[in-house]
């Protein structure tokens, strides 16, 4: 079924998968209450050029902000909300706060160009999704090309004929698509003469090999990104590594010709307010950003 496919296949291992009905029952009550009280927030972790360090773009991630309890990851929400049908409306609001964040964050010179790309689960490709897409990029005056449509491998994986559909129909709209955590799938390389990919982001997987204690681990990791990083830059795809923890990684990365990074090295996901802070201060603003 759909939704069997629905989530990056990793979570059918995840140990939170082991959680009782207790736990997942009170996640449930969580979402219903975070969507009537207005408890989601988007967290942007930057994009950075590794050669210029600046910024392109930014990822928007999901948090639940819960009042007693504090941040739940989208770890412990998305698959409990696409078991329950309650990821579509946690969908619109993440599209229509990061495309509307994005849009004042446009505010700032540095930032004009920059785009924010959402991630969308398979359970939320039904056939109204270019549409209100459209109507959200539209209503906060944004271009089609600064918003970037992150999906996994598992989306793409039944090939199923309506997601092909509106992925077609979103790409011929203007966004981009970008295929996340790219490498751990089954048939990754498949996805990219079939569907129309425009960003490959490495999974951080790779990028964690490529520092690998043992020498032949990371030879053959930095092998496999400059192999992905040059089928990609031929099928006329951008790269983003993921998972960038160390200065050694992003110079290991820029070797191997990935052209952009992301990862805690130079910021974590941050809090839109934070963003602002960061870059209404100007004496700050650049450096603290890029870690
Ligand atoms: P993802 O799309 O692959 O997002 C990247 C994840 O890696 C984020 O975890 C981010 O905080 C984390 N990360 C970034 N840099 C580093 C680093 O240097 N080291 C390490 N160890 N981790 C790093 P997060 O925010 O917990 O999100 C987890 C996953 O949840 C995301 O993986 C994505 O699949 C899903 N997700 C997040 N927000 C949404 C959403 O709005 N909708 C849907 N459908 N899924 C979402
Ligand atoms: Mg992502
Ligand atoms: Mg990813
Ligand atoms: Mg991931």
């Amino acid at each position: 079924t759909r939704k069997r496919a629905g989530r990056n296949g990793a979570h059918i291992f995840d140990p939170s998968m082991l959680d009782d009905t207790i736990h997942r029952s009170e996640i449930e009550s969580h979402i219903e209450q975070a969507l009537k009280h207005d408890w989601f927030e988007v967290h942007f972790q930057p994009i950075h050029d590794l050669a210029t360090g600046s910024i392109q773009g930014f990822e928007a991630l999901l948090r639940l902000r819960h009042p007693q309890k504090g941040l739940i990851s989208p770890a412990a929400v998305i698959p409990v909300a696409e078991e329950t049908g309650m990821i579509g409306r946690i969908g619109a609001v993440v599209l229509d706060k990061a495309v509307a964040q994005l849009a004042r964050l446009s505010t700032f010179p540095s930032l004009e160009h920059a785009y924010v790309a959402v991630n969308f689960s398979a359970l939320q490709f039904d056939p109204g999704l270019s549409a209100r897409i459209a109507a959200v990029i539209s209503h906060h005056g944004l271009q089609p090309h600064r918003l970037v449509v992150e999906i996994t491998e598992a989306v793409l994986m039944e090939d199923n004929p309506q997601i092909r559909a509106t992925l077609e129909e979103i790409a011929r709209f203007g966004c981009r698509i970008a295929l996340d955590d790219f490498g751990t799938g089954y048939s990754s390389l498949n996805y990219l003469n079939r569907f129309p990919v425009n960003i490959v982001k490495i999974d951080r997987s790779f990028v964690s090999a490529s520092a690998d204690p043992s020498p032949s681990v990371a030879f053959k990791s930095r092998l496999l990104i400059e192999g992905i990083t040059m089928i990609s830059h031929k099928m006329d795809c951008q790269v983003i590594a993921e998972g960038v923890e160390t200065e050694a990684q992003a110079r290991t990365l820029a070797e191997a010709g990935v052209n952009f990074g992301q990862g805690y090295h130079f910021a974590r996901p941050m809090p839109f307010e934070t963003l602002l802070e960061r870059f209404a201060t100007p004496a700050v603003a650049p450096d603290v950003v890029a870690g």
